[in-house]
């Protein structure tokens, strides 16, 4: 478990530091805002959707390192996947920071995004974590409202 711990402290320093996919989309197919009151956290996600899969994604906003970094490895992670496929992993994601346990395979096809397990054992930050995934559902609802996280 402590290696777990150390490559989570890892993956969000580097990708609090470097976010991927930091910036805004032109003409997005889809598009929401998120809005996490607990910590502050606030974010803009931007689609691009053709023939049902992301095409592309990105995202812009200000908040703490877990809620950066993991819009920045969302982002990474949708790109080139399929909009049923991303309703899915959302799926997985709330499992998987809600404690829930997890089959092998939906923890493999998690890869990176397992280091957010450590943020089960702080339930308020379980809300900075999900937040850019609760976006990501609205912006694929099509809905330009802002997403709360409760
Ligand atoms: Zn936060």
């Amino acid at each position: 478990m402590s290696d777990l711990r150390e490559l989570y402290q890892e993956v969000i320093l580097d990708h609090n530091k470097n976010p991927r996919n930091f910036k805004k989309l032109e003409s997005p197919t889809h598009h929401a805002r998120g809005h996490n009151p607990l910590c502050g956290d606030k974010l803009e996600l931007f689609l691009v959707i053709r023939d049902g899969i992301v095409d592309d994604i990105a995202f812009v906003g200000s908040g703490c390192a877990i809620s950066t970094s993991s819009a920045s490895l969302m982002t990474q992670f949708l790109k080139g996947k399929t909009v049923a496929e991303s309703r899915k992993y959302f799926e997985s994601f709330h499992d998987l920071v809600t404690g829930k346990l997890l089959t092998e395979q939906a923890m493999d096809d998690l890869g990176k995004l397992a280091v957010f397990a450590g943020v089960q054992e702080f339930p308020a930050r379980v809300k900075c974590a999900s937040l850019s995934w609760h976006t990501l559902i609205n912006a694929l609802e099509s809905a330009s409202v802002i997403a709360e996280t409760e």
